[in-house]
């Protein structure tokens, strides 16, 4: 029998978490599979990991891995991917903004032996601030013009997919982890399910608007060297300006003398030139930063504790 691994990380759950499991555990059985509910406890601060011990107490399908901190989503993500020993993987919210019931469909897709991944992409922004609707487009179309990963609007993280669609996920062990890039980067054949996006069942959003924004930016300078080129491209402009207006001022000088005017207008041009330079090295050390981080090889998480076999304690 094929098994299926749903990784689900959390990060103060727990008031949605034994309704995450409930209903999980309720679709999983209408299911022919095998079936491992694979928690990853993101340095919770409140009863999760207690709850998390309890249920995998009562239940042999449940495994948790617990980090020493939080180490975020996408730590928790990589955690599932590298431990999860499913066919089938799948990452789920504990909210239950990803549906379980969802599953059914899911598997039905991805059996037909057409497509490696089954992604779910949300068709209405409901429940969210209309600010952040229009950031969230703005980025996508954005980042699909200036990188190769196919990155689609409103898709979630809730994806079913094939082993080797996750040993290959699991192969790009960058340090700063974009996922919804690495998802299109490494290709596959994958089938778009649209749904309804609802809101979490309890507890609140573990995010905010500028955890948002530095994640963005996160995606693009991970998956995108278009920044650099422009920084290059502003840099030609800018020389090409200066030496035009060389030009007029020797033109000027030669048929109309050279009367001492213009402060104002040069001190504009520094402090422009001077914007301009400091945004183009900021550009500069944002991937240099990146750089830096990826060539500490730091671990992606350290576990604290776990009731699963062949865990490493550092990853
Ligand atoms: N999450 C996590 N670590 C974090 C932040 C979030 O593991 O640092 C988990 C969280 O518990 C939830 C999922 O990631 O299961 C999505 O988080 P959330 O619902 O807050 O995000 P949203 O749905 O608002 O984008
Ligand atoms: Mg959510």
């Amino acid at each position: 029998m094929k098994k299926i691994t749903l990784v689900v990380p959390c990060f103060n759950e727990q008031e949605a978490l034994p309704i995450f499991y409930r209903e999980a555990t309720s679709v999983m059985k209408e299911i022919e599979y095998e079936y491992e509910l694979l928690f990853i406890n993101d340095g919770s601060k409140d009863n999760t990991l207690k709850i998390l011990k309890e249920i995998a107490n009562t239940d042999k399908n449940v495994r948790y891995i617990s980090f020493s901190r939080n180490f975020g989503k996408e730590a928790a993500m990589y955690a599932g991917f590298c431990n999860a020993d499913g066919d089938y993987v799948t990452v789920m919210d504990a909210d239950m903004q990803d549906p379980p019931s969802l599953l059914i469909d899911m598997l039905k897709i991805i059996e037909t032996g057409e497509y490696d991944s089954v992604a779910t992409r949300r068709v209405n922004r409901d429940g969210e601030p209309p600010i952040r609707s229009w950031f969230a487009k703005r980025f996508y179309s954005l980042i699909n013009k200036i990188s190769d990963a196919d990155i689609v609007d409103g898709a979630r993280d809730f994806r079913l997919m094939k082993r080797e669609m996750v040993n290959a996920i699991v192969a790009m062990g960058e340090t700063n982890r974009f996922s919804k890039g690495i998802f299109g980067w490494i290709g596959f054949r994958t089938y778009w399910l649209p749904y309804e996006n609802t809101e979490r069942v309890a507890g609140t959003t573990k995010w905010n608007f500028w955890s948002l924004f530095k994640y963005a930016i996160d995606g693009i300078i991970n998956f995108s060297e278009a920044p650099l080129d422009i920084a290059s491209w502003f840099g030609i402009a800018m020389t090409f300006l200066a030496f035009i207006f060389l030009i007029l001022i020797i033109v000027r000088k030669l048929c109309f003398g050279d009367p001492v005017a213009g402060w104002a207008s040069t001190i504009c041009v520094i402090v422009f030139i001077g914007g301009i330079q400091l945004f183009c090295m900021g550009v500069m050390g944002q991937y240099i930063a990146k750089n830096y981080s990826e060539s500490k090889h730091r671990p992606h998480y350290i576990v604290a504790e776990t009731n699963k076999l062949n865990v490493e304690e550092i990853n």
